[in-house]
C-alpha cells in the first residue's frame, strides 16, 4: 500500500480519454461532482453519459444510512461490469462510502482501482491520470479545500442550482455519521460565495438553493467572523443586480442556530423565499435528548411561532426519524400530536437506520422494523391529510412557476414554496399558443389541488 495522500501537485497531462461520473446522495455531493467535472473537462477529458464507452468511471458515493450504502454498493458492482464488457480501464470510487469503511473496503472490492476519501476528492483529476494500479487515498477530511474562487462547475440544471456555503459539522447527533465523514464545520469565504452567486445568476439561474450540513451556523468559524444573516443580504443584493425574479432558498437550517435575526432576514428580504427547511427529527423531549439534538419541543414551538409572526404565509418543511431506539408509544404520540398541531407544509419521514459506528447504535433497546414502519405510515397518512387541506386553499391563487420538465405537451414546474426534488410540483396545462419552454417563469392560476401536487393554467 502506498502513502495515502502523497500525490505531487504536478500539472496534469492533457487527456483525450472518455470519462463517466455518477454522483449519488445529497445535493452537497452533486455540487462537488459538478466542480470536479469542470476540472476534468479542463484537463481534456471527454465527459460522456454512457458508462460502457468510458475509459475512466468515477462514482461519488453516499453512505449516510443503510439504504444509501446499499445503493452505492449496487452502483459500484454494476458499473464495474464495464471493466469486463466495456471500455473501462479505471474505476474510481470516491466520497462517503470509502471514507466510512476505510479499513475494510479495499479488501471487499477488488474490482475497484482507486478509493478516494472525502479529504482527497479534489485530488481526483491527478488520480484519474495515474497509471499505477490499486491506491487508496484517505487524508483528513478537515483538510479538503473548497473550490478556488470563481472556479466553474458543469451544472445539470442551470435554472435551479445549489450553492454550497460550508462543509462538515460540529454537532454530534447520536444517529449521524456525517461529522466523521466530512470533518468539522468549515465556512467558505463570503467573497467566494457571493462571487459564485453572481456567476450563477449571470448564467441564468432562476433559483439558488443554499446548502450545507447546517446553513444557519455559517460564518462563526471564519477568521473574520460573519453570520448567516449578513451573508443572505449580500447574496440577495448580488443576485438582484442580474435578475429581478430570482428566488433564493435556504435549506438545512438547524433549530439551535435558526435565530430571530435570521428568521427576520428570510421573511423580509425580497428575493429570499419565505421557505423554512427546519429538520426537527422528533418532538418528544425524551428522544430529542437521546438524539443529542440540543433543543426540546417548547423551543420548537417558539421558533415556529416566531417564523409565523414574521411571515404568516411562511412555508415550513421538516424531516423526522421514527423508530429511534427506546422510542415508546408515548414518545411517538407526542411526535404525532406535534405534527397535527404545527401542520408543516412539507414533511419527510425516515425510519431509524442503526449501525455500529454511530453512538445510537450502542443503545440496547431497539424498536422493531414492523413498529417503525407502522409509525412511518401513520405519520405520512396524517401529513397527506394536512397537505391536501393546505393545497385546497391554493385553488384560485396565481403563482410564478419555474418550468422544469415537459412530457408529451404536459409541462411541470415549481413555485417558491416547493423545493427541488423533495416537495410537490405544479402541472401546467399549457394551451396550444402558450409556447412554454423549460426554464421559463410563468404565472399560473391554480384550478385543482391534490395531496402534494397542484394543477393550473398559465395566465
Ligand atoms: S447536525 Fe446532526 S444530523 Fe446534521 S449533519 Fe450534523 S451531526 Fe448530522
Amino acid at each position: 500500500m502506498e502513502n495515502k495522500s502523497n500525490i505531487k501537485n504536478n500539472s496534469p497531462r492533457r487527456h483525450a480519454g472518455s470519462l463517466y461520473l455518477l454522483s449519488l446522495g445529497c445535493a452537497k455531493n452533486l455540487v462537488e461532482s459538478e466542480f470536479l467535472l469542470w476540472r476534468l473537462k479542463t484537463d481534456g477529458w471527454n465527459i460522456i453519459s454512457d458508462p460502457a464507452k468510458a475509459e475512466v468511471i468515477i462514482i461519488n458515493t453516499c453512505a449516510f444510512i443503510t439504504p444509501a450504502i446499499e445503493e452505492s454498493i449496487d452502483e459500484i458492482l454494476s458499473l464495474a461490469e464495464n471493466k469486463k464488457n466495456g471500455a473501462c480501464k479505471k474505476l474510481i470510487v470516491a466520497g462517503c462510502l470509502p471514507q466510512r469503511f476505510e479499513k475494510e473496503i479495499s479488501e471487499s472490492m477488488p474490482e475497484v482501482d482507486y478509493f478516494v476519501g472525502t479529504g482527497a476528492f479534489h485530488k481526483i483529476p491527478e488520480i484519474a491520470s495515474i497509471n499505477k494500479r490499486k491506491k487508496i487515498f484517505f487524508p483528513d477530511p478537515n483538510l479538503s479545500p473548497f473550490p478556488k474562487p470563481n472556479q466553474k462547475r458543469i451544472i445539470q440544471n442551470k435554472k435551479s442550482v445549489y450553492l454550497k456555503i460550508a462543509e462538515g459539522c460540529n454537532r454530534r447527533c447520536s444517529y449521524c455519521i456525517i461529522p466523521k465523514l466530512k470533518g468539522k464545520y468549515r465556512s467558505r469565504s463570503v467573497f467566494d460565495i457571493c462571487s459564485e452567486a453572481e456567476a450563477l445568476t449571470k448564467e441564468g439561474a432562476k433559483e439558488i438553493s443554499l446548502i450545507a450540513q447546517e446553513t444557519t451556523i455559517y460564518g462563526k468559524d471564519l477568521r473574520v467572523a460573519s453570520d448567516f444573516s449578513e451573508l443572505l443580504k449580500r447574496i440577495s443584493e448580488k443576485a438582484f443586480l442580474y435578475s429581478k425574479d430570482i428566488i433564493i432558498r435556504v435549506l438545512y437550517t438547524h433549530p439551535e442556530s435558526l435565530d430571530e435575526k435570521i428568521i427576520k432576514t428570510i421573511a423580509q428580504t425580497k428575493n429570499i423565499a419565505s421557505y423554512f427547511d427546519l429538520p426537527i427529527q422528533h418532538a418528544s423531549d425524551n428522544i430529542l435528548k437521546k438524539m443529542g439534538r440540543g433543543y426540546n419541543a417548547e423551543k420548537l414551538y417558539e421558533i415556529i411561532n416566531t417564523i409565523r409572526d414574521y411571515a404568516p404565509n411562511a412555508v415550513l418543511r421538516t424531516s423526522l426519524i421514527v423508530g429511534f431506539p427506546n422510542e415508546t408509544e408515548k414518545d411517538f404520540k407526542r411526535l404525532y400530536d406535534f405534527i397535527k398541531k404545527v401542520k408543516f407544509d412539507h414533511l419527510g419521514v425516515f425510519t431509524y437506520s442503526g449501525a455500529k459506528d454511530i453512538p445510537s447504535g450502542k443503545i440496547k433497546k431497539k424498536v422493531t422494523k414492523k413498529i417503525a414502519e407502522k409509525r412511518y405510515k401513520t405519520l405520512m397518512k396524517k401529513q397527506a391529510e394536512i397537505s391536501f387541506e393546505k393545497n385546497q386553499k391554493r385553488i384560485g391563487e396565481t403563482y410564478k412557476v419555474l418550468i422544469e420538465e415537459e412530457e408529451k405537451g404536459v409541462f411541470t414546474g415549481r413555485t417558491w414554496f416547493q423545493a427541488p426534488e423533495v416537495d410537490g410540483i405544479v402541472y401546467v396545462n399549457a394551451l396550444a399558443d402558450n409556447k412554454l419552454e423549460k426554464g421559463d417563469v410563468v404565472s399560473v392560476k391554480i384550478n385543482e389541488a391534490a395531496e402534494y401536487d397542484l394543477f393550473g393554467t398559465p395566465i
